[in-house]
């Protein structure tokens, strides 16, 4: 823990990697690395361009919208969101697409895998709102268009954002610390990221609960929650008292 907040503290310009554990510790379910089932389906087979359009591609991503509502960033968020208000996070690259980071104050947030704030046609790119499922609207509602409305993910098999990607690249070649949160570095091209940091000279440090094949590459590994640990550093950085303050507004946000 020492380490961690030293390696903190001495950075100039600390990025943010997170991943699924992320999600998981506000209770939302993660089906992309459990190889759990969705009513008796793989997930990873809804997750696809092919699936666009058919009944379990819009009941799934409804229930994921809708997650959204009934879940809310947890004190791991909100720690990265007064780290980034202290001048010491610079960005925070994310595979997450629950926009928790947002909701928790941080401004600078790369979204690799894209976001479900609101749904687009596949077709024309008309954006469409997130209720747009519940409220019975599937389809595109242009006349010539009536294509299938799908949120700006990243499915499986799809490229990455041509903007969001390169940014990443570019925050992860600035930084001289990099602290992975929460994922479990198995999904390329996103662990890539971990090896451009340690290639381009940054202090890497991984906090996940299970190991990680890029472990080697890192200056401090722990396998502990990521709400457990970031407590800590706040607490370190902040101060007792204003790191209370952020519990009580965390706790209020998760009732509310
Ligand atoms: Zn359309």
């Amino acid at each position: 823990m020492k380490e961690l907040i030293r390696l903190i503290r001495d950075s100039n310009y600390l990025v943010a990697l997170t991943g699924a554990g992320m999600s998981t510790e506000s209770g939302l379910p993660d089906f992309r690395s459990q190889g759990g089932l969705w009513c008796g389906k793989d997930p990873n087979e809804i997750a696809t361009p092919q699936a666009i359009g058919t009944d379990d591609f819009f009941e799934f991503y409804q229930m994921r919208i809708e997650d959204l509502l009934k879940f809310h960033p947890n004190i791991g968020h909100h720690v990265l969101a007064e780290l980034e208000k202290e001048g010491i996070l610079k960005a925070v690259l994310t595979q997450n697409i629950d926009g928790f980071h947002q909701q928790a104050g941080n401004r600078k947030v790369i979204e690799i895998h894209g976001h479900m704030r609101y749904l687009v046609c596949s077709r024309c790119g008309k954006e469409y709102p997130a209720v747009s499922y519940r409220e019975g609207t599937y389809y595109c509602t242009d006349e010539h268009c009536k294509a299938p409305l799908r949120p700006p993910i990243v499915l499986f098999g799809e490229p990455l954002d041509s903007v969001a990607w390169p940014s990443a690249i570019q925050e992860v070649e600035r930084a001289d610390t990099v602290v992975v949160l929460g994922t479990s570095l198995q999904v390329y091209p996103f662990a890539g990221l971990v090896e451009i940091a340690h290639e381009t000279g940054s202090k890497v440090m991984i906090i996940n609960k299970s190991s990680t094949p890029l472990d080697y590459l890192a200056e401090l590994v722990i396998h502990e929650s990521i709400g457990k640990v970031l407590s800590e550093v706040e607490k370190s950085v902040l101060g007792s008292d204003r790191f209370q303050q952020l519990k009580e507004r965390a706790g209020t946000a998760q009732k509310g």
